[in-house]
């Protein structure tokens, strides 16, 4: 039987919109057989996809996407194959969901100099009492009608120069890959081609994330257009690092992304689960 890995996807403990459970079911349905759940600078959701992995025949990788900030930027640094228990692991990740817990509140204060009052305990309400991201504010300023989509919302007040733009104090690079290895994983940069990065700095940053130990970058990904992927394909062979694949799925709500529907790794490329054990 041919494998089909999805890499990178959230749920209710982060920023998607399905739960654990249903997610894990969903990307069964889709023909997924292996699945990496990576919520952002949590790993809460684990424990319950693993649980509905063993009835949905397919095979899960405890994951996360780390916030990291290099060079006043933010780049997401994805874990995999992490030991979810690892101490060191969750004390880095409760300094970021601390830092996520204050820039929430400021958000919200931003907002409300700007004449958006009452915003945040609406955020956090639909955070549901888990790491609250600018989605749930994306979510609670539509539901109040003042843009009429997420990715309109965001423009308007959620990126930097916007009213409710607050800039990331997050993990530094070196910091994000020690913990990801401290806790056995493979650190990957996630979708490399968003960053709007030059190619000289993306190559700064593949470097230096080489030399901290990371070893993959995501080549196939659900936010890289076709071109991206040719790009991201021929910096990965030229450069030596290990090639990765995900959707980015966050939910229905976005019916351009969904599990599993990603093409495959092109030629030349050495996959990051190339010495995976592969379970029969
Ligand atoms: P945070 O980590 O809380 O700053 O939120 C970042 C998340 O917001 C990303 O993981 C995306 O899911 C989402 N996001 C960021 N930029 C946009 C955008 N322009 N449109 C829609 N969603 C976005
Ligand atoms: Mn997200
Ligand atoms: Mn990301
Ligand atoms: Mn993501």
């Amino acid at each position: 039987m041919s494998l089909r890995y999805d890499l990178h996807s959230h749920s209710l403990a982060s920023d998607g919109t399905l739960s654990a459970k249903a997610l894990v079911q969903r990307a069964a349905r889709a023909g997924v057989t292996t699945l990496a759940l990576t919520d952002h600078d949590t790993t809460d959701g684990v424990a319950e996809a693993r649980q509905a992995s063993r009835q949905a025949d397919i095979r899960l990788i405890p994951g996360v996407e780390i916030s990291v900030t290099w060079q006043r930027q933010t780049v997401h640094i994805v874990g995999l194959n992490l030991d979810v228990e690892h101490p060191g692991l969750q004390q880095g990740l409760m300094s970021l969901q601390a830092f996520r817990d204050w820039r929430a509140e400021e958000i919200g204060r931003r907002l409300e100099k700007a004449g958006i009052t009452g915003l945040y305990p609406e955020a956090r309400a639909l955070a549901r009492g888990r790491i609250v991201s600018r989605t749930h504010f994306a979510h609670a300023l539509v539901a109040r009608g003042l843009a009429k989509d997420v990715r309109s919302v965001f423009k308007k007040y959620l990126v930097p120069n916007k009213p409710g733009y607050v800039a990331g104090e997050w993990a530094e690079l070196a910091a994000a890959v020690d913990w990801i290895r401290a806790a056995g994983g493979q650190a990957v940069v996630a979708h490399p081609a968003r960053y709007s990065l030059t190619a000289t700095k993306l190559k700064r940053l593949l470097g230096e994330f080489r030399e901290c130990g990371g070893e993959g970058m995501e080549v196939i990904s659900g936010s890289h257009s076709p071109d991206d992927m040719a790009r991201m394909a021929a910096i990965a062979r030229v450069s030596g690092m290990k090639a990765s694949c995900g959707s980015d799925y966050h939910g229905p709500e976005n019916p351009w992304i969904e599990l599993g529907r990603l093409p495959e790794l092109p030629a030349g490329l050495t996959p990051i689960w190339q010495d995976w054990v592969h379970a029969a």
